[in-house]
């Protein structure tokens, strides 16, 4: 048996524009494992319409302006009392619209 081939051109996803600010994203980049990216087909009794698709991409900046107080952060690694203490530094400065922390790394 011998196999024949033919070429084809295969789109690849390659980047992502957040809805809010419109920011790139490039599967290269960190960012691009941090985005929230959605999307589902809306029910029969949904606000959105029966049958309508909801969809959305965010970067992480705006996952947390957007919803930054009603996020719940939690570490699954850093269990010291140090590392839960900047946890909750972290959780607050969301609570007060504040969400970036500098962060000692050589503390983590
Ligand atoms: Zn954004």
């Amino acid at each position: 048996m011998m196999l024949e081939y033919t070429s084809q051109t295969i789109a690849v996803v390659s980047a992502c524009i957040c809805n809010r600010c419109q920011r790139r994203l490039v599967t290269d980049d960190m960012d691009w494992q941090e985005r929230l990216s959605i999307s589902y087909r809306a029910g029969y009794s949904s606000i959105f319409g029966d049958g309508n698709t909801v969809s959305l991409d965010l970067c992480q900046q705006c996952v947390s302006e957007v919803l930054g107080s009603w996020l719940k952060i939690e570490s699954s690694e850093l269990n010291s009392a140090e590392d839960q203490e900047l946890l909750a530094i972290a959780n607050a400065r969301l609570q007060d619209g504040k969400p970036w922390v500098e962060v000692d790394v050589d503390k983590l």
